[in-house]
């Protein structure tokens, strides 16, 4: 039987909302919304973006930040419960994250080992936050993703799993073209529609262990 391997986002996926906008609203002086724009606009690339965003921000910050977010995410509802059902059933589950590794790792610790999550990372050695990149664009990807979710599909996959991507936005979209099957809300479920992607929506993390099961019992 072919294995089931599942990308999933973290920001605005797994929680309901992006962690790196509540960091900058909290955080960061008002300069960091003309960054932001440039990165919407696709004048700055997704990694100078938000190498730039960081760098707002003062590496004393670091355990105030962490703190603020363990408080104020919203985990969707049913996550734990999918979790537990990707391990009964033998899943593989990758979380694969634009985020950067001292929230979401702080988040995440109580669902998954630390080996699933693939997310920047972070040095606080400077004055200011410092984002680390181990999982830049491979040859194929030209995007300056930052972290590049179409790369680590092609790594972390073989070529006979069925691939399936969960995630909520534009920096899903090239992973999920590749993916056998997308389970997608808000701006990716329009994507999908709009390119016809073989895909489901999902609003809690309860429908995507139907849409899971559906597939299991193929
Ligand atoms: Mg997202
Ligand atoms: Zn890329």
């Amino acid at each position: 039987m072919t294995d089931i391997v599942v990308f999933c986002d973290f920001d605005g996926t797994i929680t309901t909302s992006d962690n790196i906008i509540s960091i900058m609203k909290k955080f960061a002086p008002p300069e960091w919304e003309g960054i932001k724009d440039s990165i919407l606009s696709q004048q700055l690339s997704i990694q100078e973006g938000v190498g730039k965003l960081f760098s707002l921000l003062p590496s004393s910050k670091k355990d105030e930040i962490t703190q603020y977010i363990l408080s104020h995410a919203v985990i969707r509802e049913g996550f734990g419960e999918f979790i537990d059902f990707t391990k009964r059933r033998g899943i593989k589950l990758y979380i694969v994250s634009g985020g950067i590794d001292f929230f979401v790792k702080p988040l995440l610790e109580k669902y998954v080992s630390f080996e699933q999550i693939y997310c920047n990372e972070s040095n606080f050695d400077k004055e200011t936050i410092e984002i680390i990149w181990p999982y830049t664009c491979d040859d194929d990807c030209d995007n300056r993703c930052g972290c590049c979710k179409p790369s680590l599909l092609r790594k972390l996959a073989s070529l006979d799993d069925y691939k399936i991507v969960i995630g909520d936005s534009i920096t899903d979209l090239q992973a999920a073209k590749s993916a056998d099957k997308v389970i997608a809300t808000d701006f990716l479920l329009q994507k999908c529609e709009e390119l016809q992607l073989h895909h489901s929506p999902f609003t809690s993390f309860f429908d995507v262990i139907s849409i899971l099961n559906e597939r299991l019992e193929v």
